[in-house]
């Protein structure tokens, strides 16, 4: 195994400056157990700088990713163990209290998922993507056919965030924490190329943070 020229400089620079500068910070954060501010399930996407984004420093946001930022369905036994592990660690014992779920424009996994769904052809040879992304199903289905091509893909990312929120609900335990005003789920789409970032609101509508 050879650990590549860039690794060991990037971590060269970042020990000698960033953790230099956070180093009470580190020091302060392994003497209590963690306690993050919010939980964000993203996509695997390289462009997603969720901590970046936020601001974020040690210990303040519990990060999950997958392709497309999917939460499976309740039913969906196959799919839903990992994800799912993530979350029930969150919320049963870090007691995280915001559960974000971020999708984002010009998403690999939703485009691939959109042209299998339409053309069944088009899949490729990929032994546990193909699975995967079988969790898009619903939302796909329900992409308005008057669309343009650029709609339809935007409305299928932004979709399976709702949807992914609604199958949250699904898991007794997180709609419970959700009833008794424990846990606050927050639906965001943010587009890559204009730093913009959309926000679910109460009548299931994409609005721009402003
Ligand atoms: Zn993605």
């Amino acid at each position: 195994m050879e650990i590549p020229k860039f690794l060991i400089e990037r971590y060269q620079f970042w020990k000698k400056n960033t953790f230099e500068d956070y180093k009470d910070i580190y020091h302060q954060a392994c003497k209590t157990s963690q306690k993050p501010i919010a939980m964000i399930i993203t996509c695997c996407d390289s462009r997603i700088l969720e901590n970046t984004i936020f601001g974020g420093t040690v210990g303040d946001y519990f990060i999950h990713r997958n392709i497309a930022n999917i939460v499976p369905s309740v039913d969906d036994k196959e799919q839903n163990i990992q994800t799912l592990s993530a979350v029930e660690y969150a919320l049963k014992v870090l007691k995280i209290p915001n559960l974000i779920i971020l999708g984002h424009s010009n998403c690999g996994g939703v485009e691939y998922s959109y042209k299998t769904l339409i053309d069944k052809k088009n899949t490729k040879d990929f032994e546990y993507l193909n699975q995967w992304i079988n969790s898009l199903k619903n939302s796909y289905n329900n992409i308005p056919n008057d669309f343009s091509e650029t709609e339809k893909i935007t409305f299928f990312e932004q979709e399976n965030i709702r949807q992914s929120i609604k199958n949250l609900y699904e898991y007794d335990f997180i709609d419970k924490l959700v009833n008794e005003n424990k846990l606050n789920v927050i639906g965001l789409w943010y587009q890559i190329n204009s730093g913009v970032i959309k926000f679910l609101d109460d009548n299931d509508n994409f609005i721009a943070l402003n």
